[in-house]
């Protein structure tokens, strides 16, 4: 039957975003332009995805060789780009043994049926429950998103899936739930990221780890935000002292290429055997080549050294703002993850931000969330507080 192209529709596309009038065309390290040629600082990284800019030399070589000889091979073979980058991530991580999708939900979808499998088929006794935590965001799958301690992001898409529960975030009484309920995992974001820019406590975090570990309960942090360089190390785990089972990883792993991961302890890893789980493009050789190149550039610049020293200039610069501006009630985050807590409407200064060439976020109502490239200068830095000033002209506090 021909498609009945009669009934008017607004876009092809559905209605899942709410666009800014922008079009994005092209891109280098910091900056994006229009398909008007007119040129933005980029300081959202695609939602601190182009951890390493817009193309980077680095990632493009490799992807440009890799084109030229095998794009796609079924997980049935070997695939050597995944055999290195899986060797990569686990020797500069606590974990051992890597599992690759292409997203983020994917990968917290793989650590839920990890965990659930490893708790019905290794331990073979006690809960398959997954706790998370309240204002957390894990994914839009039916899995991901019953793990997303957020209602708005639930809503309507009922019957969620049984066997999720939820805790406050950074509530040290609420922990000692955990000893009762005994739950096969926990999933966990470092810093909140959609939620709000809300690190974790790292008093919290260790007692959290203390009591996984004591208590048989799979610690799993959901690094798709924090991973790969965001906030200063190349995972945030190594920032609270703590040894994860799980890590969960997207975004900037591929450099804007889609590809998502799990690093799981050997232990852990034991929940999935041949047959459990699959994925027909996940670590595919394309993917891969971005995710191993992205990795290697971070270790071999020795990227992170420059990515802390930057991160002091901009936090001064941040700081100065705050004294300035009454509106700034906080500023929080870590690394190059920062959120400014604002009393007016966050998304007037994003949206008044695109007229002075600057490109930010939000996240949630009243944070303006801000994700440099890794790469960034002291002199982008100084630019973007030049328009952001100029964005903060007129705005007042309760707006
Ligand atoms: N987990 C966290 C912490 C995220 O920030 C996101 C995306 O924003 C996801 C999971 C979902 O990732 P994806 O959109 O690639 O499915």
């Amino acid at each position: 039957m021909v498609n009945d192209t009669s009934v008017p529709l607004s876009s092809p596309i559905m209605a899942t975003y709410s666009r800014f009038p922008v079009t994005l065309v092209k891109g280098k390290g910091s900056y994006v332009w229009d398909d008007q040629g007119k040129q933005y600082l980029d300081f959202t990284s695609g939602i601190a995805t182009c951890n390493l800019g817009h193309v980077p030399d680095a990632v493009k070589e490799k992807l440009e060789e890799q084109l030229q000889d095998l794009w796609h091979c079924t997980n049935l073979y070997h695939i050597p780009n995944q055999e290195k980058l899986a060797a990569l991530l686990a020797a500069n991580s606590c974990g051992d043994q890597v599992f690759f999708c292409n997203s983020g939900a994917e990968a917290n979808e793989a650590a839920i049926k990890l965990a659930r499998r490893y708790a019905n088929k290794v331990k073979g006794s006690g809960s398959s429950e997954v706790v998370t935590f309240q204002q957390s965001f894990h994914g839009r799958t039916l899995a991901t998103l019953t793990a997303t301690g957020q209602e708005k992001i639930q809503q309507g898409f009922s019957p969620l899936m049984p066997g999720f529960s939820y805790l406050p975030f950074n509530d040290e009484e609420a922990l000692e739930e955990l000893t009762t309920r005994k739950p096969a995992a926990v999933l966990l974001e470092l810093v909140q990221g959609e939620g709000g820019v809300i690190p974790a406590n790292p008093e919290w975090v260790k007692k959290l780890a203390e009591i996984c570990k004591d208590n048989g309960i799979l610690l799993m942090v959901d690094e798709i935000q924090t991973g790969i360089g965001r906030t200063g190390t190349l995972f945030a785990y190594e920032q609270y002292g703590i040894e994860p089972d799980v890590i969960s990883l997207a975004k900037g792993l591929g450099s804007g290429f889609p590809i998502g991961a799990i690093i799981a302890k050997e232990e852990a890893a034991k929940g999935f055997e041949p047959g459990s789980h699959g994925s027909t493009f996940g670590g595919n050789p394309l993917a891969t080549a971005a995710g191993l190149a992205t990795v290697t550039h971070i270790l071999e610049t020795n990227l992170l050294k420059q990515v802390n020293e930057v991160v002091t200039y901009l936090d001064s610069q941040l700081e100065m703002l705050k004294e300035k501006y009454e509106f700034i009630k906080n500023i929080r985050g870590k690394g190059l993850l920062k959120g400014l807590l604002v009393e007016t409407n966050a998304l007037d200064i994003v949206q008044k931000a695109i007229a002075n060439n600057l490109l930010i976020l939000t996240a949630g109502p009243n944070v303006v969330r801000i994700l440099p490239p890794l790469t960034v200068t002291k002199e982008e830095i100084n630019e973007f507080i030049e328009a952001l000033e100029k964005t903060f002209q007129g705005i007042e506090k309760g707006e």
